[in-house]
């Protein structure tokens, strides 16, 4: 269960009743507290909603300057290590020949790290959660969610590719909302990837958590280490599908959804 509350007055009389209402009706696993946001998620209790409450005081005292709702990025960034990301990327600038103490490049590392830890982020979440919560329906027929735009980064070349993610499913009695294939697909795009990996990673998920008849997952990508290096093809577009199930097995099926997936796109 996640349960997102943001831009809480910093006033802690009510951000106490909040946290106290909420208390009431669940179990607080985990808090974290970011500028004017608490986020509680629920599995067990890893620290007190006192403690948690002094820290929203004291970060918010810190924060004041910047009220920038930026929740979940704070959050990804206080699990990456800044410092050494920083360091790495001075180094790299002084190896290929400049000087990273011009004008120009002095908060390059700084920005960096910040980049990183914003399109690295999915390394330190768990997708399935977003499949968690599944509703009971007496649907069967295909459930489809196209053109879902992401960006990932090659792990190859830490260049990024993007592109488009089409996700079908042939639900077993369980349905999720939509927008959850949409937030699987971008935070498994938000790590070190190759794309032949994040089909099957999203195709597994979803197999696993739905327990669907049947799934499909078609990614349709450019890759930035294709166009502007090596063989530099720009146009060049990569196209993987991972079935499972019923697309697996029935050519008629698999034809039906691809397609619903593919005559639509052009
Ligand atoms: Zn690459």
């Amino acid at each position: 269960m996640l349960l997102w509350v943001s831009d809480i007055p910093l006033e802690l009389a009510p951000l106490k009743a909040t946290a106290r209402n909420v208390a009431g009706k669940l179990t607080i696993l985990d808090s974290r507290y970011l500028e004017n946001s608490i986020m509680i998620t629920g599995k067990r209790i890893t620290r007190s909603l006192a403690s948690a409450t002094n820290e929203v005081a004291s970060r918010a005292g810190k924060n004041s300057k910047r009220n920038k709702p930026v929740a979940s990025k704070n959050q990804d960034s206080m699990k990456v290590d800044h410092e050494r990301i920083q360091k790495a990327v001075r180094e790299i600038l002084i190896a290929v020949g400049e000087d990273p103490d011009r004008e120009g490049l002095l908060e390059t590392p700084a920005r960096v790290a910040r980049m990183y830890a914003e399109i690295f982020s999915g390394l330190h979440k768990d997708p399935r959660v977003h499949l968690k919560r599944v509703f009971t329906e007496n649907y069967d027929e295909i459930v489809l969610v196209r053109d879902i735009e992401f960006h990932s980064m090659c792990e190859h070349h830490l260049l990024p590719f993007s592109g488009k993610a089409h996700v079908g499913y042939l639900p077993n009695g369980k349905v999720v909302g939509l927008s959850k294939l949409a937030r699987v697909v971008d935070e498994v795009a938000r790590r070190p990837q190759v794309q032949e990996r994040m089909t099957e990673t999203i195709a597994n998920m979803v197999e696993q958590e739905l327990g669907a008849r049947g799934v499909v997952v078609l990614i349709e990508s450019s890759h930035s280490c294709m166009s502007m290096r090596g063989i530099r093809k720009a146009g060049a577009s990569c196209t993987t599908s991972a079935m499972r199930g019923v697309f697996r097995e029935n050519l008629s099926s698999r034809a039906e959804i691809l397609g619903l997936i593919l005559n639509q796109n052009r």
